[in-house]
């Protein structure tokens, strides 16, 4: 199993690099709590939250009246971009860079069999049979095997 894990380098104007690392959020802002801590003028205090989903790694602009600058567009209050590896943005004065985006494991898909609970049997039934078509055991205590194999 592989754990999900992000990495954002960013700096403000005149500092040295940082790396941020994080498995589901991270919040970028003006507030004490943030995980990005920018201070400076043109930034609220929550102004931004990277998410990683299934599906990918969004940014999203959560402040009420700044925007998020990326390379070629500007995000609102409200609006919110995939990103990817290498992709950067801007939040008032720092400067932030996608590092890396590494996903769990997809999820174990649905099962698609069951193991007939009669010790002499122990085939593989279809999980939409309510019996073992072989020997007629019901189907209803039968132990959940995922997959074939
Ligand atoms: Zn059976």
């Amino acid at each position: 199993m592989i754990a999900a894990e992000v990495v954002v380098v960013w700096s403000l104007p005149g500092g040295s690099s940082r790396r941020c690392t994080f498995a589901a959020t991270c919040t970028i802002g003006r507030s004490p709590d943030s995980r990005i801590l920018v201070p400076g003028a043109g930034v609220s205090r929550d102004h931004a939250v990277l998410e990683l989903t299934p599906t990918g790694l969004t940014l999203r602009n959560v402040s009420a009246s700044n925007v998020v600058l990326l390379t070629d567009r500007t995000l609102g209050p409200g609006d919110a971009a995939p990103m990817k590896p290498s992709d950067r943005f801007r939040v008032g004065p720092a400067t932030l860079a996608v590092e890396s985006i590494r996903r769990a494991d997809a999820p174990t898909s649905a099962p698609t069999h069951l193991v007939c609970v009669k010790p002499d049997c122990r085939r593989e039934v279809p999980t939409d049979r309510t019996d073992c078509p072989w020997c007629g055991t019901s189907m209803a205590f039968a132990q959940t095997s995922v997959g074939r194999g």
